[in-house]
């Protein structure tokens, strides 16, 4: 009777959920004619060490979709993981280092295909392995053409957003290459419906190794910098609402109204967060039909 009454109350108590849209998850604003519908879950589980993926804990539902593909019979159809959402401790825990001599393994390549193909289909610009449940130091990104044209030309320039080929990294470390700053709306597929302010850096380098475990550097500047801050903090633990700026959470529906009295009024924030609102709302018009 107790246990009844208690959970009534509790009920009584939970706030609405916000409903996310699925048109508007992708990292860094892509239009929902872009998005698709995903059909299956990684479910939930701890992480485990690279040679012990096997033994995660499986649901019935994460067995079913993207772990058949570890060890378990791959059901026909069932090729792809869907996105961890926020709240899956894999999201919010420091992954694993891979270990050089198991990067050309199967099971590390059937990752990276995994993460380039969710990524795609999202789509999104770039994906870190614990979003699909993975919690090892791998990432993708890239940016096309194609996903640029969708935004306003003055927005790409004050984001110095350029188009680059598909770059796989494995174990990446990020070094800041100077102390400059900017401030834009940022997203995140593991907090689909949501963006926040994010201050990140211009330029940075990111060492680390291919999808063949040979040595590369990149030297990114502009919004592949904040692609690639965006992910490697994915590898800490680090979702883009543990830096936020306070207060410019929002939903996606929301980005266009002004931002709270009370945010930095810094100079190149206001410009920058001009811009980027100004580009939000030009694209709520993409996302108009959904
Ligand atoms: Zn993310």
């Amino acid at each position: 009777m107790t246990t009844t009454v208690t959970v009534h109350r509790l009920s009584n108590l939970l706030p609405s959920l916000p409903v996310p849209s699925d048109a508007t998850g992708a990292l860094f604003l892509l239009p929902n004619s872009l998005r698709f519908s995903t059909s299956y879950h990684p479910g939930r589980s701890r992480r485990s060490p690279l040679l012990g993926l096997q033994k995660r804990t499986l649901t019935r539902v994460s067995a079913a979709g993207w772990f058949s593909g570890f060890g378990a019979k791959k059901s026909k159809g069932a090729a792809l993981p869907e996105i961890v959402k926020a709240g899956d401790p894999v999201l919010h825990e420091p992954a694993d280092e891979v270990p050089s001599r198991e990067i050309g393994s199967e099971k590390i390549q059937k990752i990276i295909d995994d993460m380039v193909s969710a990524m795609r289909k999202a789509p999104g610009v770039g994906l870190a392995a614990p979003q699909i449940g993975v919690p090892l130091k791998i990432i993708v990104l890239e940016d096309t053409k194609e996903y640029i044209s969708y935004a306003p030309k003055n927005e790409i320039e004050a984001q110095d957003r350029h188009p680059f080929d598909l770059l796989v990294i494995v174990n990446p470390k990020l070094k800041k290459k100077s102390n400059k700053t900017a401030f834009f709306f940022e997203g995140c597929l593991s907090v689909d419906g949501f963006r926040a302010v994010v201050e990140r850096y211009l330029e940075v380098e990111v060492s680390g190794l291919d999808r063949n475990g040979h040595p590369i550097k990149i030297d990114a500047i502009g919004w592949q910098a904040r692609i690639l801050q965006h992910e490697c903090d994915h590898l800490d633990g680090t979702l883009y609402v543990d830096k936020m700026v306070p207060r410019t959470f929002r939903t996606v529906e929301n980005l266009g109204l002004p931002l709270a009295m009370g945010c930095p009024p810094l100079d190149s924030f206001k410009e920058a967060l001009v811009s980027a609102v100004v580009w939000n709302s030009n694209f709520r018009f993409f996302l108009g039909t959904t």
